[in-house]
């Protein structure tokens, strides 16, 4: 299985700028109104071919819920079964091609994204999730681009991990994928997380069955055609949409389930979990079960940081794609001799920015994705105005009527372990405990212990010990840990990613640590003479 295939050196896609006169940005405004002018017809696709049900959702963009951008027709418990039998006979084919021929697939569909494919998920990224140009291209194309490319490298050392042989033996590890067919389950908030939760088991030579996001069905639904037009043969991942219950259900309770890889909330992996768990002595294999969940992700800064890049920091960290990164700044820690400047600096910026439909470039943030999400925060937003020992500082303000559009919002807490301290919001709202500068340790402290999460965290400080000190404390508080950095924005194969307690299984997306998830390794030993006298020299008399 070790490759000998000279794998293209690993490199990131560079981040296009779209500023006014780059050829970038005509193509993404001819991408966006050839897109914004159509209705998708998005089928499901089983073993390469393309079903309609005629029971269909619609897609609508966030910032504009009344422009229908597609109709996605939604599987039902027996295509769902068609799906899983279309991964079985891929699977037969599919597992035993070289990784020179795997790898080419993803290579190809790396440089097809990041190509003539590029507009089109950037366009549908945008009008269908409601991102900025520059939200949409570090995820749909960049992120994306990064993962196909870089796993493939991964996965090459991957496989050349290979053991001693002694004199007159020879052993070699060979890395199967697993005996089985991939669940695989993604979130609406990035469109690369799709790309990658499906494609990586079967870059490792496994079969998929992936579930995209309801709300994410149009980006998804271009990336299963880069993945198709690269050469990726028909079942090696069936695009089932549909009702995720439903769709659970029917895969949950498959013997050949060999492993599930999700994104999403803490709670509906934990349920996952619990009806694997359940159902343990009916699977053909333990399920391999890789899942980033929710987060709570703080900063905290000590009296020796620098208030501008710590303002700045905040801003960037909780608001970008309206706060709905599992990676966004949500809870604060300053202290007292800081916080004046800082919160200055912050209401300014927050003042400045905009909000609104996501192809007027001008606007900073966008909608939040649906009215679930606009209500949830909406609730937030009306208790926080009324509780005690909370202080509305910028925004809180929401108004659904065109878009699902909430305000950045600032809040101050008196008590550090106020709801919106501890819960996970996903939106833009950001909430400041201010500590008495003298109390910087029992806040490292409640850091630690504020929630149950452990996905990213970031320390503002100039003094070296200081940061030294928080390191160490805080060293299971986030599987991502920044130092005077806003605690999003990572890169694949700079800050592999993933967070540990509820946060998730830390199998760190876009790492060979990721990979080793989706192999079974076999270990194979071949004696080069066999013995052929099977008395031991310790038995002769003399
Ligand atoms: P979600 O849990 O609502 O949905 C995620 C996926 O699970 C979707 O495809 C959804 O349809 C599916 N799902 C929902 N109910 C299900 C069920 N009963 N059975 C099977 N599948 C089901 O999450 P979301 O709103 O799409 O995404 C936001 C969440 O994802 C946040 O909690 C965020 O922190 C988390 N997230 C984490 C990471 C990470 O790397 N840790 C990255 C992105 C998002």
């Amino acid at each position: 299985m070790s490759s000998s295939a000279n794998i293209p050196a690993p490199r990131n896609e560079p981040i296009l700028s779209y500023a006014p006169g780059s050829p970038e940005r005509e193509a993404i405004k001819a991408a966006l109104k050839k897109m914004g002018g159509e209705v998708a017809d998005i089928p499901i696709i089983i073993g390469g071919k393309e079903i309609r049900t005629g029971k269909t959702h619609d897609v609508v963009a966030p910032h504009n819920h009344g422009h229908v951008l597609g109709r996605v027709h939604q599987a039902d418990g027996r295509l769902v079964t068609q799906a899983i039998q279309a991964s079985e006979r891929a699977y037969r084919d599919w597992s035993h091609w070289k990784f020179e021929d795997r790898a080419a697939v993803f290579i190809r569909a790396a440089e097809l994204l990041a190509g003539p494919w590029r507009q089109i998920v950037n366009a549908a990224t945008m009008l269908g999730q409601s991102k900025t140009i520059f939200q949409a291209e570090i995820d749909g194309a960049c992120e994306l681009i990064d993962f196909w490319r870089l796993n493939v490298n991964f996965a090459e050392q991957l496989y050349g991990q290979q053991p001693l042989s002694s004199p007159g033996v020879w052993n070699r590890s060979e890395y199967r994928p697993l005996e089985g067919f991939i669940y695989a389950i993604s979130p609406f908030n990035f469109t690369a997380i799709g790309g990658n939760l499906a494609g990586t088991p079967a870059l490792m030579g496994n079969t998929v069955v992936w579930k995209p996001a309801g709300t994410a069905s149009l980006s998804s639904y271009y990336v299963m055609k880069v993945l198709e037009a690269a050469g990726l043969p028909p079942g090696v991942i069936n695009f089932v949409p549909g009702d995720a219950a439903t769709i659970s259900a029917r895969v949950l309770a498959d013997r050949r389930l060999a492993g599930i890889h999700f994104t999403g909330s803490t709670g509906v992996f934990q349920m996952l979990w619990k009806q694997v768990g359940e159902r343990i002595a009916d699977y053909a294999t333990y399920p391999r079960l890789v899942g980033e969940t929710g987060g709570k992700d703080f900063v905290l800064a000590h009296s020796s940081a620098d208030a501008e890049s710590l303002a700045v920091a905040l801003v960037r960290g909780a608001y970008e794609y309206q706060g709905q990164k599992c990676s966004a700044a949500s809870r604060a820690y300053i202290p007292q001799s800081l916080w004046p400047d800082v919160r200055d600096r912050m209401v300014a910026m927050i003042k400045d920015i905009k909000v609104g439909d996501v192809t007027d470039f001008r606007n900073f943030m966008g909608a939040v994705i649906d009215q679930k999400s606009f209500n949830s925060l909406s609730g937030y937003l009306d208790r926080a105005r009324k509780d005690r020992g909370v202080t509305v500082l910028a925004g809180g303000g929401a108004d659904a009527r065109k878009g699902y559009f909430v305000e950045p919002t600032l809040l101050q807490a008196r008590d550090p372990k106020y709801r919106t301290m501890c819960e996970e919001l996903f939106g833009p709202v950001l909430t400041v405990h201010v500590y008495k500068d003298a109390d910087f340790r029992q806040t490292v402290k409640l850091v630690d212990t504020t929630s149950p999460y452990a996905l990213t965290g970031s320390v503002f400080a100039r003094d070296r010990d200081v940061i030294d000190y928080a390191r160490t404390a805080l060293r299971h508080a986030a599987g991502n840990f920044y130092v005077n950095d806003k605690p999003t924005g990572a890169v694949v194969g700079q800050q592999p990613f993933g967070g540990a307690r509820a946060s998730g299984t830390n199998d760190k997306a876009g790492s060979i640590l990721n990979l080793l998830r989706w192999v079974s390794p076999r270990s194979m030993k071949e004696t080069l003479i066999p013995p052929t006298d099977y008395r031991y020299p310790f038995m002769a008399d003399r």
